[in-house]
């Protein structure tokens, strides 16, 4: 067999695959170096919470046992947690699940889904593997543009993907404006407000989509367990949505689709307050330590409400992503996004920030 014999589908063969940050080992092995940094994937450099592990490790004794399904400890937690109703939420194995079922659940070919640039490169797939059409809408100043996002809404739009904070600028939507954006908007498009950096946010004046679950265009809001708790390799994620829309995403869900080591780290993550502030903090004095030593250096970068920032190296992005790769440092090349002379870095331990400011120096020649 070939896979030329077999008919598939145009849309699915016009998908330009996922390409996730290298893991650390290979990276390694690749340029013959070790102890290397890795600021590249947005991940929390705190480890998971202790809470966390504890509550894995009891739960891995038991996985003869099938997971709770629809994992209704994990919901009901979920709920108490954000003050909705346990029938609101869907948990999935991350956050990119549940982007995959409202791609199930909502499309089909022909129809639009909106989609800002540069932001999260899922969206694109979750639209083309449903054979919808990806409108790009590029963003304004780093930051979504909800004007234009608007001007292209036609009949055929069914989705509208909104990254707040958006990966990889870092910038938020305000309320004021989410919410005429909402009002504007026909009632029969779906808005995916995905909050995967929610709680690193400082500006007050972001949108939140928790607040707009009963408005009259639908609101899915996505969250996860993947950056601030610490937990990207467990896979957990969920939204809040209306019940009658948590209802159609169970249609297409898999049953047991969240493991029960999973459901059990995931509910001691959210009980561990004090690792989440601690990570909070650390991503905070991090990146206000970055912009410190970036404004002294006169390097140009972008504030962000994430856990990462870009900076203009003000050359080639992926040779500086290569030339800090042999130094034992790995960040993100931000070429593939349209902005050839930036690259992406997320907040590390202050020794692997150290690291890679003394690497940025010498590959710009600054010290
Ligand atoms: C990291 C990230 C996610 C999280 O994905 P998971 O599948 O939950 O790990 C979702 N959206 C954005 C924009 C992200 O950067």
């Amino acid at each position: 067999m070939t896979m030329k014999t077999l008919k598939i589908p145009d849309h699915i063969s016009n998908i330009s695959p996922y390409v996730a940050g290298k893991p650390i080992a290979e990276v390694e092995r690749e340029y013959g170096i070790a102890n290397s940094v890795k600021l590249a994937s947005n991940e929390n450099p705190l480890g998971p919470s202790p809470k966390a592990l504890e509550a894995m490790g009891e739960a891995i004794a038991k996985v003869h046992r099938y997971p709770d399904e629809p994992g209704y400890e994990l919901l009901n937690r979920i709920a108490a947690h954000l003050d909705v109703q346990p029938e609101q939420v869907v948990v999935g194995n991350g956050s990119d699940e549940i982007l995959g079922l409202l791609s199930r659940a909502l499309l089909q070919p022909g129809d639009e889904v909106i989609i800002p640039s540069p932001s999260f490169l899922m969206y694109t797939i979750v639209a083309q593997t449903a054979g919808a059409k990806p409108v790009v809408v590029p963003l304004k100043k780093m930051a979504i543009d909800l004007d234009t996002v608007l001007a292209n809404v036609t009949p055929k739009t069914r989705l509208i993907f909104v990254c707040n904070p958006n990966n990889p600028t870092g910038t938020v939507v305000s309320e004021n404006l989410f919410s005429g954006f909402l009002e504007a908007l026909p009632p029969d498009v779906v808005v995916v407000i995905d909050e995967a950096y929610a709680e690193f946010v400082r500006d007050d004046k972001s949108a939140k989509g928790l607040g707009y679950l009963e408005s009259k265009t639908p609101v899915v809001t996505l969250r996860t367990f993947s950056k601030a708790y610490g937990l990207a390799g467990l896979r957990v994620g969920y939204g809040i949505m209306s019940k009658d829309m948590a209802e159609l995403l169970n249609r297409v869900r898999m049953p047991f689709n969240v493991n029960s080591v999973a459901h059990a780290g995931a509910i001691a993550a959210l009980d561990d307050k004090d690792f989440l502030n601690k990570t909070v903090e650390l991503v905070h004095q991090g990146l206000d330590m970055f912009y410190d030593e970036l404004a002294r250096r006169q390097v140009r970068f972008f504030q962000s409400q994430a856990n990462f920032f870009l900076i203009d190296v003000a050359r080639e992005a992926k040779q500086v992503f290569e030339q800090l790769l042999r130094q034992g440092v790995i960040v993100r090349s931000m070429q593939g996004y349209g902005y050839p002379e930036y690259i992406r870095v997320n907040v590390g331990l202050p020794q692997e920030n150290e690291k890679f400011l003394a690497a940025l120096d010498s590959v710009l020649g600054l010290k």
